[in-house]
């Protein structure tokens, strides 16, 4: 029996990622490209696995980790669809569908954080774990949440980032959230830290960004302290730009252990290793995709054992 052999598409907003390979540490090609209209967007995909179905055999599945919001209730009319989303000419499209019908092989379709919180817990800061919540700190801020193995999802996929948040005293920026002005993202996500200080956060320096970090760790521990008390997190992984400020991590840890007041007084809550840093960086999306990919295959390998696929014999 040969390796599994996987198709893994990161679909952004901005660009896509795709790899053949079964692990972030086994790719055998990877192609990006800038997302530009549905049709051809997907059709370069596409392309890239039939090339590499030409030049080194049959792929096993293919996992989309994909930016939303989408359908993702099985067996709905639109699942893989995305709904109204922001993206010119991208809301409605069929996203799964196209990927799967031109190559024949299972396609399973997530978003693109919880797709990095399934690579994060296979390959990354959650690894061995089956209880954490990811989280992307970027332009926006976006979350999953990985309950006993299985990432939460249920009319639609969780949106952390639009959580409530308190105001911290004396910050009288309005909010950059489109919906709700001053929800998390609207407050901490990183286009609001560049419209809050004039200039984006990775231009910050000196007393600047002492004391935007000051504030963005005061804002995201409020918000963690409520995905502590609502989802009881073994860990907490923390990716994306912001993330990635130098310095925000042992603030954040401070800012968390004071929002959490001693309550429920655990350990682990205050430990250096309940709120990390991302491990797999960029290749968190595709590796969500390979994560996907292998569940897809699985499960239509069950199902072929069950009785239920088209023929028996194709496996090598
Ligand atoms: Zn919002």
């Amino acid at each position: 029996m040969s390796a599994p052999r996987f198709g893994a598409i990161e679909s952004g907003g901005t660009k896509f990622v795709c790899l053949v390979g079964s692990a972030p540490d086994r790719i055998e090609a990877e192609v990006r490209f800038p997302t530009g209209e549905p049709a051809p967007t997907l059709a370069r995909a596409v392309d890239f696995f039939r090339e590499r179905v030409a030049a080194a055999g049959p792929l096993d599945a293919v996992g989309i980790a994909s930016f939303g919001p989408l359908e993702l209730r099985p067996g709905h009319p639109k699942f893989g669809h995305l709904a109204a989303t922001p993206k010119p000419g991208w809301s409605g499209v069929d996203v799964a569908g196209p990927v799967a019908a031109a190559l024949g092989v299972p396609v399973a379709i997530d978003t693109d954080v919880n797709g990095a919180a399934l690579g994060e817990g296979r390959w990354g800061a959650a690894r061995g774990l089956d209880t954490y919540v990811y989280l992307t700190v970027g332009t926006g801020i976006g979350g999953g949440a990985v309950i006993g193995g299985k990432v939460v999802s249920g009319l639609i996929h969780t949106e952390m980032g639009h959580l409530a948040v308190p105001r911290i005293a004396g910050d009288a920026f309005p909010g950059s959230c489109p919906f709700h002005g001053d929800c998390w993202e609207g407050l901490a996500g990183g286009e609001a830290m560049g419209a809050r200080w004039g200039v984006p956060a990775e231009e910050l320096t000196g007393d600047a960004l002492r004391e935007a970090l000051r504030l963005e760790a005061a804002y995201l521990a409020v918000g963690l302290r409520n995905i502590v008390y609502t989802t009881a997190p073994q860990r907490i992984v923390i990716g994306g730009g912001v993330a990635e400020l130098p310095g925000l991590f042992p603030l954040l840890r401070t800012e968390l252990s004071a929002a959490l007041a001693g309550y429920p007084g655990l350990p682990e809550h205050t430990a250096e290793d309940f709120v990390v840093p991302a491990r797999l960086g960029r290749l968190a999306g595709p590796a969500g995709g390979l994560v996907l990919a292998a569940g897809a295959a699985t499960a239509a390998q069950r199902q072929t054992r069950s009785g239920a696929g088209p023929s028996e014999g194709t496996d090598a």
